[in-house]
């Protein structure tokens, strides 16, 4: 059978052209996705955890979904300070369902952003945040800038799809028509194909990011000979391309939000591109990674008024990212459950933090084996939104996309464990 316009569920482009070949409940071709996204849709389905398993005495024994429910809404009860993290590679609906359950536990809800993105917020919290959708940089932009990231191999098809590669409704050649500006700590393959590339020494981004807008603002004689290993006649260079573009898009990473200066990094992009923006239009998007993770921040702070790390302990959103991020709250043994939905701390988080996660009870939401299974005392298999379950999701530009099922496995789905979780913890709060 063949499933026309479906939604890859792996990164934050969200590609919603794909064609995908299934046979009875094997999928076996999938056409347009990169390779990241074919390797998970040809295979999320054979890797699955068949049924729920809990820990006996040292080894796993296989459980009953109810059991292992009971076990979850049991240990978020009893606990002070229940951590309830992940929530970037599953639907909005569950991510719902999610803040509503830690409101009622007085617990904290993190998402992944707290290891990613969340300075970018941060900073757009102080200084706003001059965005616009792809489909405006594929139609519109001249010149691309992807500063502190590699889409090559992690966004595969952001540039065939809406930057170099792509033809726009104004821009009928972009590969002859649209420049692109590379900045980065060393040379990538994106690196190789750019029209300008700028190497920045390590932690040298809010130096180059300054001297910048100083040439922008007509203040180039305060900019050195070299800032963190850029020549100032490459930093003006790059200024004057920034200047003369008729669309500018400025596209950044991790790189920029996890090196030295953090939030402060982000901060100064976003006011580059006010800079620019007196001269010609600019704007700026977080390269995001989960394909959900954008929805998280949206859902929390619809609900709570905060994007993430929100703490219900007060009997209010309390949101202090640093205190209220569940790195801070593991490493300073805080909480005392934990339920880690649709993400793998086990493969990120640092060892003192998942020192603590082995010690408290915790509960795992995910269709299959990670690093974060053995660190769990019970594991719950779901289906996986994009090929067995149906749901909501944003795309890094906070477009909200609706992403279709095409398989039925015969698993629940994130939504459905969580609501029943939160009824059952329901049922004991506000009987
Ligand atoms: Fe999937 Fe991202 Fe590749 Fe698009 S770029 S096919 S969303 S992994």
């Amino acid at each position: 059978m063949i499933h026309e316009d479906m939604i890859c569920p792996f990164c934050g482009c969200l590609c919603d052209d794909l064609v995908i070949e299934t046979e009875g409940s094997e999928v076996v071709r999938v056409d347009n996705a990169c390779t990241l996204g074919s390797h998970k849709l040809m295979n999320a389905g054979k890797h699955r955890l068949k049924a729920p398993i809990m820990r006996d005495g040292g080894a796993w024994r296989d459980a009953s979904y109810e059991e292992a429910m009971e076990y979850t809404a049991g240990i978020l009860l009893d606990a002070d300070r229940p951590l309830l993290y992940g929530w970037s590679s599953t639907q909005g609906e569950a991510q719902g369902a999610g803040v509503s359950m830690a409101e009622l536990l007085g617990g904290v809800i993190d998402s992944t952003t707290s290891v990613c993105h969340g300075p970018s917020i941060l900073a757009i919290q102080e200084v706003g945040h001059p965005g616009c959708t792809l489909g405006q940089v594929k139609n519109r932009a001249d010149l691309i800038v992807y500063w502190g990231c590699n889409p090559t191999e992690a966004h595969p098809r952001h540039m065939s799809r809406y930057t170099t590669y792509a033809d726009g409704y104004f821009l009928e050649n972009a590969f002859r028509d649209r420049k692109l500006i590379i900045v980065d700590v060393r040379k990538t393959e994106t690196g190789s194909i750019a029209d300008e590339f700028m190497q920045v020494k390590p932690g040298g981004d809010y130096a180059v990011l300054s001297a910048l807008r100083a040439i922008v603002r007509g203040r180039e004689d305060v900019v050195p000979p070299t800032v963190a290993g850029v020549t100032k006649e490459q930093l003006l260079r790059v200024a004057a391309l920034c200047k003369e573009a008729k669309f500018g898009a400025l596209f950044f990473g991790v790189g920029l939000t996890m090196s030295p200066g953090k939030y402060k990094n982000v901060r100064n992009a976003i006011e580059l591109v006010d800079d620019l923006n007196r001269y010609t239009k600019w704007t700026l998007t977080p390269l995001r990674g989960h394909y959900n993770v954008y929805g998280s921040n949206e859902v929390f702070t619809w609900m709570t008024g905060y994007p993430y790390a929100v703490d219900f302990s007060r009997q209010i959103a309390f949101y202090n990212p640093g205190e209220t991020t569940a790195v801070d709250i593991l490493a300073r043994q805080e909480c005392d459950a934990a339920l880690i939905v649709a993400s793998d701390p086990g493969a990120h988080f640092p060892k003192k933090c998942l020192e603590h996660l082995a010690s408290i009870p915790s509960v795992l939401i995910d269709p299959m084996h990670t690093m974060t299974t053995p660190l769990v005392r019970c594991q719950i298999p779901v289906a996986v939104t994009g090929m067995d379950a149906s749901g909501t999701a944003y795309r890094m530009d906070g477009v909200p996309i609706h992403v279709k099922k095409f398989l039925d496995l015969g698993y629940p789905t994130d939504t459905e464990i969580i609501t029943k979780i939160f009824e059952k913890v329901t049922e004991v709060r506000h009987p």
